[in-house]
């Protein structure tokens, strides 16, 4: 439960992928026999990510991953607009990848404008018109939040771009492959995807760049990807994101169907078992099968532990990369406070998951938090249950 940090590889993507690392391993820009296979499937599958986009073939560009696709979108429309101002609008709840790239962009002379959202994480469309300046050429705002779900309302930030003449880039890489996205109908001028997280292997993503927007390069060198990106293509990534995006498009409605039930059971489930607690995020506007669940009284990171012990997994709120625990900045900024924060537990479902996966979890989750809960001072002084700390001890040590 945990398929927004990456997804299995769909085992007709990993069929697709093996005849282009045992056989037709050549060089796709060779003119020889051997290149021809692989530059025909690269070819291909340039149709079937545009296709997933109702995009044209010629707007996709083939990247290492999400992370790239966002530095050459940001880095890249800056790069053409140099002289032309030196603002970029953002908010205050991108993937790392996006937000990172601001920050070093700030650092560098930039002036940037992190945008608000509310406690349902949603964003202020009025903050928005109202941040735009003469000075500005980029907004760069995502589609779904990879923490909550929660969804933006690109379409209306594409037509306040559009009529402001400001590009306009989305990080949409959890709402590929998850839900109805057309580049034309949204207004959009760049799209980042990544294949890892719709069922292709990591280490390949696409950038949608509609026709006549200029972004430069970040790799520099030879021709591939029509002068935009240079580096001898990942063929066998290229076939299976292809891969992958064909078997989205072919079984997206009946996806969403199956993780918009399963969700909801968990959802509703949980709420029915324990008491407490809080569903992250705007009720609606979310991906399908993402649930970003707040505990009172107990830690996510205990309940994640506990979890994992029992085969689950899924996902804290809180990034706790580098070992110290720092809230979730996507739940600080819905003015959740740091200590409800702690206690979040994010699932995200996918293709494999079943009812019987959710059942267990409704299972074990009860008794799971409410032991820990009972170790809480906080919970026992704010509920009357668990154990009874003697705080005039506790203070004299
Ligand atoms: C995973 C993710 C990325 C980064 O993609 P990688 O291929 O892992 O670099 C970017 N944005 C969002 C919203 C993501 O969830």
């Amino acid at each position: 439960m945990d398929h927004n940090a990456t997804t299995p590889v769909h085992p007709e993507v990993v069929d697709a992928m093996i005849p282009f690392l045992r056989e037709e391993w050549g060089n796709p820009s060779s003119i020889h026999w051997a290149g021809r296979s692989p530059r025909k499937a690269i070819e291909d599958a340039r149709e079937k990510v545009a296709d997933i986009l109702k995009a044209e073939p010629s707007e996709m560009i083939f990247t290492s991953c999400g992370s790239e696709g966002n530095n050459f979108a940001i880095k890249g429309v800056l790069e053409t607009k140099k002289g032309k101002g030196n603002h970029i609008i953002t908010s205050k709840v991108e993937h790392p990848s996006v937000l990172g790239t601001c920050k070093y962009l700030s650092k560098v002379g930039y002036d940037v404008t992190f945008l608000d959202v509310d406690s349902d994480g949603m964003l202020d469309l009025n903050q928005l018109k109202d941040a735009i300046t003469p000075e500005t050429v980029l907004i760069t705002i995502m589609f779904g939040n990879n923490e909550t779900g929660v969804i933006f309302p690109i379409k209306e930030i594409g037509e306040i771009a559009r009529e402001q003449k400001v590009t306009f880039h989305t990080d949409a890489v959890q709402g590929v492959g998850k839900v109805p996205i057309g580049v034309k109908d949204l207004n959009l001028d760049i799209l980042t995807l990544s294949g890892h997280k719709l069922y292709a292997p990591k280490g390949v993503g696409a950038v949608y760049v509609k026709k006549g927007v200029r972004v430069q390069p970040l790799l520099h060198g030879g021709h591939q990807e029509r002068n935009r990106r240079a580096g001898t293509e990942d063929v066998a990534g290229i076939v299976a994101l292809g891969k992958a995006c064909e078997i989205t498009t072919r079984d997206m409605e009946r996806e969403t169907e199956h993780l918009l039930k399963l969700r909801s059971k968990l959802e509703k489930g949980l709420m029915e078992r324990i008491p407490y607690l809080k569903v992250n995020g705007h009720p609606e506007r979310r991906i399908p099968n993402t649930s970003n669940i707040g505990f009172d009284y107990v830690e996510g990171e205990s309940i994640l532990l506990n979890l994992d012990m029992k085969g689950v997994a899924a996902s804290s709120g809180s990034a706790c990369t580098s070992g110290t625990l720092e809230p979730s900045h996507v739940l600080v900024a819905m003015g959740i406070s740091l200590e409800k924060s702690h206690g979040s537990v994010r699932f995200s479902l996918g293709r494999g998951n079943t009812e019987e996966d959710v059942d267990y979890v409704l299972e074990i989750m009860p008794p799971l938090v409410e032991r820990l809960r009972s170790m809480s001072p906080l919970y026992s002084a704010a509920t009357g249950k668990g154990v009874d700390l003697n705080f005039d001890t506790i203070s004299k040590h």
